[in-house]
C-alpha cells in the first residue's frame, strides 16, 4: 500500500521496518495480508518500494518497531504501511500507538479495512485515542470488481470493509477512502461518490506509486 516520494533515506543494511517518505515516517511491521491483490508488487516479485526493500526476516517485534521509529517529533506522522496489512498485527499496533502517542504528531494506519472481519469483532473502539487517521483501500465500486483486483481471502470483503469504515467512524477522526486510477474497470467517480456518502475524504491514487 505503500505511495510518495523520497526524500529522506536511511540506508539500513539489516531488514527495513521504518522507512521515510517525504517528511513521514512509514512502519512496515508485516508482509501477511488479507488480500492478494494482482497489482501488489509483492505478487509481482517486487519488493521494493522506493528503493527501500521491504521483506521482513521476520515480523518485527515491538521494541524494534519503536526503535525503527527513531523520534517520532521529527516526523509529521507515523504510518503504518509496509508491503502487508497492519491490523493483522493489531495488538502491536496498538502498543506501539500507545507508546508514541504522547510524542508523535500524527499516528496513521494505512488499512484494507478487513480487521473486523479478520477478528470477528468490532475493533475500531481499540483506536479511539490513539490513531488519528485511516486511509482505507476501497479500490473498487463494488464487489465484483474489488474481487477482481484484490483477491481476497475472506468471502464478504468488500461489504465488512465498507461497514470497518462507517464503524471507525465513531473512533477515528480521519478517515480517506483510496482507490487506484488506471485498472480496468474501476469507476474513480463512483469510488469517490461512495465516499461521500459515507462522509469520509476520498484519495485518487496512481498505479505502481506507493504509500
Ligand atoms: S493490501 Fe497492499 S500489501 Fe497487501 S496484497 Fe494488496 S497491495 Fe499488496
Amino acid at each position: 500500500m505503500p505511495e510518495t516520494r523520497v526524500v529522506a533515506r536511511q540506508i539500513n543494511t539489516e531488514q527495513v521496518v521504518g522507512y521515510t517518505l517525504r517528511d513521514s515516517r512509514y512502519l512496515n511491521i508485516t508482509n501477511r495480508c488479507s488480500l492478494r491483490c494482482a497489482f501488489c508488487p509483492k505478487f509481482n516479485d517486487q519488493w521494493t518500494v522506493q528503493d527501500y526493500p521491504l521483506r521482513l526476516e521476520h515480523e518485527p517485534t515491538i521494541e524494534e518497531i519503536i526503535a525503527a521509529v527513531g523520534k517520532p517529533e521529527d516526523y509529521r506522522e507515523i504510518v503504518f504501511c509496509g508491503l502487508g496489512e497492519p491490523t493483522l498485527r493489531l495488538y502491536a499496533l496498538l502498543e506501539v500507538a500507545t507508546r508514541l502517542r504522547h510524542r508523535a504528531r500524527r499516528i496513521r494506519i494505512n488499512t484494507d479495512g478487513l480487521a473486523n472481519l479478520v477478528y470477528g469483532r468490532d475493533v475500531t473502539p481499540d483506536m479511539e485515542g490513539l490513531i488519528d487517521a485511516l486511509s482505507v483501500s476501497l479500490n473498487a465500486q463494488n464487489a465484483e470488481i474489488y474481487n477482481l483486483h484484490c483477491r481476497p481471502k475472506l468471502p464478504g470483503s468488500w461489504e465488512a470493509m465498507l461497514d470497518f469504515v462507517k464503524h471507525a467512524r465513531d473512533f477515528v477522526p480521519e478517515i480517506t477512502l483510496t482507490a487506484i486510477d488506471g485498472l480496468s474497470g474501476v469507476d474513480i467517480a463512483a469510488c469517490e461518490k461512495i465516499a461521500q456518502r459515507l462522509g469520509v475524504g476520498f484519495r485518487r491514487r496512481v498505479l505502481d506509486v506507493v504509500g
